[in-house]
């Protein structure tokens, strides 16, 4: 896999470290996962995929 950022808190990993710091921002402060970025993760790309 290529360089992939992750989200220390919910463990998300995104292409984007702009993403992972947004995540990790969120989720270090509201404990729970924001949708929007959360969609943005790898884990979320390749779930589509499968559909
Ligand atoms: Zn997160």
């Amino acid at each position: 896999m290529k360089d992939v950022f992750t989200c220390d808190v919910c463990g998300l990993h995104y292409v984007n470290v702009k993403d992972a710091e947004e995540c990790t921002k969120w989720c270090s402060s509201h404990n729970t996962c924001n949708l929007d970025i959360a969609t943005r993760s790898i884990e979320a790309r390749e779930n589509r995929k499968k559909y």
